[in-house]
């Protein structure tokens, strides 16, 4: 397992099997997960710079992972999907988001249906898995001295898994 001995490694110990939590004073990998409410990663203090966004979707947060990168000096990406996400046709939650931000935020009806029509689009992932996959081989293209590893995160159990890459 070429994840073995490294802060991917280290991870999925902390995660999935409770490793006693060390201390460390500078971080050891970037972690990309979906804003999702129902996931929290059991990890020490100051082992990941995180970035959350729907889908665990980085198409727009390039200059976040460079910092991370550049300044951060992490050399590991761990790029976590989830089941059951949101992100996952947004076209049948139009009129549920449309409505909602009348009725939360007070905008018009015709302004918040554009806003949806204009960044769907941009933000469905069409299948968790598959987008994760994609993203991890995007991002290896991009930052080709960094090594990306594909996970899911099962929200009925709470675990992280590899995402097979044959
Ligand atoms: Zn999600």
């Amino acid at each position: 397992m070429v994840y073995r001995q490294t802060p991917i490694g280290l991870l999925l110990e902390y995660h999935n099997l409770y490793r006693l939590l060390d201390t460390f004073d500078k971080a050891q990998l970037l972690v990309g997960m979906c804003m999702d409410n129902r996931k929290h990663l059991h990890i020490p203090d100051n082992f990941a710079f995180i970035i959350r966004s729907g889908g665990a979707n980085l198409r727009y947060s390039e200059f976040k992972v460079s910092y991370a990168i550049g300044v951060g000096q992490v050399s590991h990406i761990a790029l976590i999907g989830h089941n059951n996400c949101g992100m996952v046709n947004l076209i049948s939650r139009k009129e549920e988001f449309i409505d909602g931000l009348v009725m939360t935020a007070g905008w018009d009806k015709e302004r918040a249906e554009e806003h949806f029509m204009h960044f769907a689009p941009m933000f469905e992932i069409g299948n968790e898995t598959d987008f994760i996959l994609s993203e991890t081989k995007r991002l290896r293209l991009r930052y080709p001295k960094i090594l990306i590893a594909p996970l899911i995160y099962l929200v009925d159990d709470n675990q992280l898994y590899f995402i097979n890459e044959d």
